[in-house]
């Protein structure tokens, strides 16, 4: 069989650009490393990477800061659906109160306009707004202390369907009732519409002549196996993609400039808060760099269980602080992360820290339990970014092959950014879809 375009990864980038392929009637060609999970991916399958920040683990600043005791981590996904299926459905883009380095501004300086495809990615992940009357008690005590401290809370703009949803507050599982958005619907999509998927297939490289794409390498059981196509999107994502491009020969920049949206969960004890069964993140307090959102997380659990608490998931609350990092990292060949924490982001943090412990102790919080986890990131982006390693149509230096996953991205959005590569995804799909012509003149 022969393919029009092959499609490396199933994440938010990769399973659009394949649905919108597929629906114009190329033949297109998924590969993902990963497995497929009928009963839909959870939590289990989370990869942790270790992030060296440079941190002094040792420093007296952690007594006061303990986050900075920590060592730090990556979150990401492979499997079908790649990191999505984790989501907590958050669905932001630039708009008038958000950072103005955020998601239109930064693409914007690269002559790309993403508005229109950001609107129509909101109608296809059919995004809407965090009611108030969705919202678990223990949220909206935690939007009345904010807006007593004078931090105006806005809802959280989400990517599930509400008349599905059941309010179970374990979107981070998978979801079982299939309310929230994630990849595998597009993926399923494609694959209605006449896509192949491999799953299980680790593509290794691109193969080139002359400097244009001829095919696609890689293992699939213990065999190397190869396609011929001339035209392949990378989506795996910008932990993976970096190795895929340096085994290319593409070399220069690759896996530089490694953002993260750093964040952590600043928490404390509350007996009978039961904010664990609650939709997470279902406000959020803008701070230009910074914003803060309600999130439970297991490690304050157990962060007070060492400090002698009797705390159970329920006994717990805790605020997220979640910051547009300095694009400083770097993917090394050897695969370990560096990402030296700068002293703005340490600004940042500290900050977010500081009116976490406000809000908490407003709500009845006792001071001396709150702790916060360490530093982590779930948004790794930058490493094959616009400007340096692909040009404004998302193309390398090898005619034929594009990238669209978080990779491009030149700087932190600081914000969930599934919506913002699904429209990247979406404008690279368009213009690719008119250099083929529509096949099937849909
Ligand atoms: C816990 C958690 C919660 C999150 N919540 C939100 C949220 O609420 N809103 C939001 O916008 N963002 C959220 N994110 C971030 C979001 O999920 C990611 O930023 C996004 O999925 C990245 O998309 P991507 O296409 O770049 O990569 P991924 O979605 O990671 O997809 C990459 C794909 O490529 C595949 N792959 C890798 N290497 C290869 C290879 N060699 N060959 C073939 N396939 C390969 C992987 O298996 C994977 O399927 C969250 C992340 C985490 C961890």
């Amino acid at each position: 069989m022969t393919f029009d375009i092959a499609v490396i990864g199933t994440g938010a980038g990769g399973a659009t650009v394949a649905r919108e392929l597929s629906k114009k009637g190329l033949k297109v060609l998924i590969l993902e490393k990963g497995k497929r999970h009928m009963g839909g991916t959870s939590v289990n399958h989370i990869k942790i990477t270790p992030l060296d920040l440079k941190l002094d683990l040792s420093s007296k600043n952690k007594e006061k800061y303990n986050f900075l005791g920590f060592p730090a981590e990556l979150m990401h996904i492979e499997d079908v659906g790649g990191t999505t299926p984790v989501s907590l459905a958050n669905a932001c883009y630039a708009c008038s109160t958000c950072y103005s380095n955020s998601a239109t501004k930064q693409f914007s300086i690269h002559d790309i306009d993403l508005f229109k495809e950001l609107i129509e990615a909101s109608t296809d992940l059919k995004v809407s707004s965090f009611h108030r009357d969705l919202m678990g008690p223990a949220t909206r005590k935690i939007v009345e202390a904010g807006e007593n401290l004078g931090y105006f809370m806005e809802p959280m703009p989400k990517f599930i369907d509400f008349s599905k949803c059941n309010n179970c507050g374990l979107c981070i599982g998978g979801c079982k009732l299939d309310a929230k958005w994630d990849a595998t619907h597009f993926i399923n999509e494609a694959l209605d519409n006449g896509a192949t998927l491999i799953s299980d297939f680790k593509v290794t490289k691109i193969l080139h002549d002359n400097k244009k794409v001829t095919g696609v390498e890689g293992i699939f059981g213990d065999k190397i196996k190869t396609f011929e196509v001339k035209t392949v999107i990378l989506a795996a994502g910008a932990l993976n993609t970096p190795e895929i491009l340096k085994n290319s020969e593409i070399k220069e920049k690759v896996g530089e400039g490694l953002f993260c949206d750093l964040f952590i969960t600043v928490g404390g004890f509350l007996k009978d808060a039961n904010f664990n069964k609650e939709i997470m993140m279902g406000v959020k307090s803008e701070f230009g760099p910074y914003f803060l959102a309600p999130h439970f997380s297991n490690q304050i659990v157990s962060l007070l269980e060492n400090k002698g608490y009797n705390a159970n998931s329920e006994d717990v609350l805790g605020i997220m602080v979640k910051i547009a990092d300095e694009a400083n990292g770097k993917i090394n060949n050897d695969k370990s992360i560096e990402k030296p924490l700068t002293e703005r982001d340490l600004k940042l943090l500290k900050e977010g820290y500081e009116k976490s412990i406000e809000i908490l102790v407003e709500m009845g919080v006792d001071p001396s339990s709150i702790v916060s986890t360490s530093i982590r990131g779930a948004h790794p982006g930058g490493t094959a970014a616009i400007g340096k390693v692909v040009d404004n149509n998302l193309e390398t230096e090898i005619k034929g092959l594009f990238i669209a996953d978080a990779s491009v991205i030149p700087q932190a959005p600081g914000r969930p950014p599934i919506l913002t590569i699904t429209a990247l995804a979406k404008r690279l799909a368009k213009n690719i879809s008119k250099k083929f012509g529509d096949k099937n003149g849909k």
